[in-house]
């Protein structure tokens, strides 16, 4: 740290700033405060892009059924077909393959992580994205064509909701909403982390007259145009928004340029850092050299995780920033400094950079109480940052209305004719919801998924004190069902990297056991040791987590997140894997050709 620094910077007053925002913005009822679209408000989770067709019901038998058609399913029944899998069925609530780039097709949808590096099999598909980072569109179209390309409609269930697993002897029964009761060899769940939509669960939503709807079921019908904008049918509309996090950094200017009138209400602001999008440059693109992206997502990974590189190939406001963001998403550690040291460093680079984001609104916003209240008091990584060349000069628009409700903790109330934040109404003739997503409520973690082992124990009893598994995969009394998500395992803001690596892994071990005719589970032994592992390596950022603005990171300021992922970092994790690929993978093979390890105790 420099002289300079401590000259300008005045940490305890920032501190105290911090705090009194957090004060302000922190509520007694925690995630309480939200609700889930469903039973009376379901209509806000009804897909308003694919109608949901009759089929027959199945009952047949199945190799790998994989839950969760987005990124994940896709790259690991991609390549299970690869090995020679013919047998794999997708299944997923939506109407098509995608995911999150299924549901989420709002005005302004774009990929805030560069398309080089977050789109999947570019080499392999020969796909150029149209630019660096990619609409949302374009994104979706990608996982139609890699289901095209691998041949995965072929068997596929959509519109479908698995109910339960039960391990029946040697197979998986599997049933669904759908009335389907089928078999299974292996089943794999990638059911994502934000997948539900939630709204405030504030009194009059339903006494609302206007229109109405959350930004991952976009209604065109009602609004006109298409996800690059021209929403022509809110020209003559009063136009209310709730939230300005990723989603709504996206779609508020294109609601600014098209309603007749835009109301954005904001609880805290997002930071909104550079964007500098732009278009691919063909010969660029063809000049890159076999191995490319693969090399390029290396690097990105490594940069954000600070593990030693040469160069920063993707060199974006994500990687200049990549110091802080290891708060909260883990990464290597440089042991030569001093832990209360390096605490200070970071301190200050954040303290840094927020000043900056801070005088960026200063010179976007003319009116001097907007551009005060769009500036974001708290360190960097407490929100996912946004990014942005548009939104913030929105708000130099005479039609748009920046409404604070920091005071109330948000939005207090529906009427008949629009919003209450405390004891005024704002009226509207749509409100859209910006409002995110329930964490982690898909799937097995959820209980909404489940799940039943071999001695007839569900999964959540298993882990009733906590995850147990290997490597985030496997658990111990659940033979060949595999996991891919963070929990134990990799995470990185760039999560379809990891989901690649995380579906070439299950699908290398479920080849590998197909050969041996062994089943995959692993032993209670491996399980705890791996427990022991992330445990002994977390990097404790409690009293980070604890200084934040609530938020999602944090449970609304309920909860500190660590020891959930694998601390050292992804790029140590995909090392750890390759290694154990290469020396161990017998070790999570049960019966079939490998007489020695299919005795007692396992
Ligand atoms: P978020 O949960 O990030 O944001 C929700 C917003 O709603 C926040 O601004 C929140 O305020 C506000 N809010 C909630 N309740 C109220 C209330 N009662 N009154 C007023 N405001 C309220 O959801 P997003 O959909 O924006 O993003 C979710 C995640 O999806 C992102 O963090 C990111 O991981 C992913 N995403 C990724 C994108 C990409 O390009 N890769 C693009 C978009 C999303 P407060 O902050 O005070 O809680």
């Amino acid at each position: 740290m420099t002289h300079d620094d401590h000259a300008t910077i005045d940490l305890e007053a920032l501190r105290a700033k911090y705090a009194q925002e957090r004060a302000r913005r922190l509520r007694p009822d925690g995630l309480r405060q939200y609700r889930g679209a469903r039973g009376e408000f379901g209509y806000y989770a009804k897909d308003p892009y694919t109608e949901q067709r009759a089929r027959p019901t199945q009952h047949d038998h199945v190799e790998v059924l994989v839950v969760g058609a987005g990124f994940g399913g896709l790259l690991l029944a991609a390549r299970l077909r690869e090995s020679g899998v013919e047998s794999v069925r997708l299944i997923d609530e939506a109407g098509d393959v995608g995911g999150t780039w299924y549901w989420n097709r709002y005005p302004g949808i774009h990929c805030d992580i560069e398309s080089y590096v977050y789109m999947p099999l570019l080499e392999e598909l020969e796909v150029m994205p149209s630019k660096r980072y990619a609409p949302g569109e374009e994104i979706r179209q990608h996982a139609v064509r890699i289901a095209e390309r691998y041949d995965l409609y072929r068997d596929a269930l959509f519109h479908t909701r698995a109910t339960s697993l039960d391990w029946d002897d040697d197979r998986w029964v599997v049933q669904t909403d759908r009335g389907d009761r089928f078999t299974a060899q292996h089943v794999a769940v990638s059911s994502g982390t934000l997948t539900q939509p939630k709204l405030p669960a504030i009194d009059g939503i339903a006494d609302f007259r206007g229109h109405t709807f959350h930004t991952s079921r976009w209604d065109y019908a009602y609004t006109g145009g298409t996800a690059d904008g021209g929403l022509v049918g809110l020209a003559d509309k009063r136009v209310g928004v709730v939230g300005t996090g990723a989603t709504g950094l996206q779609i508020i200017p294109h609601l600014a340029r098209d309603a007749q009138h835009l109301t954005v209400f904001q609880r805290t602001p997002s930071t909104v850092d550079v964007r500098d999008n732009r278009d691919t440059d063909p010969e660029w693109f063809a000049s890159l050299p076999p191995g490319w992206q693969r090399e390029r997502m290396d690097n990105f990974l490594s940069v954000l995780a600070g593990e030693p590189v040469d160069r920063d190939l993707v060199d974006d406001s994500w990687t200049k920033t990549a110091r802080l963001q290891r708060q909260i998403v883990s990464g290597a550690v440089d042991d030569s400094i001093d832990p209360a040291e390096r605490e200070l460093r970071d301190e200050l680079a954040d303290a840094r950079v927020m000043e900056r984001l801070r005088r960026r609104v200063q010179d976007v916003v003319p009116d001097p109480a907007t551009a005060a209240a769009l500036q974001p008091w708290y360190r960097y990584m407490c929100k996912r940052p946004g990014f942005s060349d548009e939104y913030l000069q929105a708000f130099a628009r005479d039609d748009v209305r920046l409404v604070d409700t920091a005071d109330t903790g948000g939005i207090t109330g529906m009427t008949e004719r629009g919003v209450l934040v405390g004891d005024r109404e704002y009226e509207v003739d749509c409100l859209i919801f910006a409002t995110g997503f329930e964490v982690g409520i898909s799937g097995v973690m959820s209980g909404s998924l489940p799940v039943t082992g071999r001695s007839g124990a569900t999964l959540l009893e298993h882990w009733a004190r906590g995850p147990r598994t290997l490597h985030g995969f496997w658990s111990h009394g659940f033979p060949n069902l595999h996991h891919l998500a963070a929990m134990q395992n990799a995470n990185s803001v760039n999560f379809v990297h990891v989901l690649q690596e995380q579906a070439e892994h299950i699908a290398e071990v479920i080849a590998h056991a197909r050969r041996r005719g062994a089943v995959v589970e692993p032993t209670s032994e491996a399980e705890d040791a791996w427990g022991r592992t992330v445990r002994e390596t977390a990097i404790d950022n409690r009293s980070f987590q604890r200084a934040c603005t609530p938020g999602y990171y944090n449970g609304e300021g309920t909860r500190e997140i660590a020891g959930i992922t694998y601390s050292p970092g992804p790029v140590a994790f995909h090392r750890l894997l390759a290694e154990w690929r290469e020396r161990q993978m017998d070790e999570v093979l049960v019966g079939g050709a490998i007489p020695s390890l299919s005795g007692a105790g396992r």
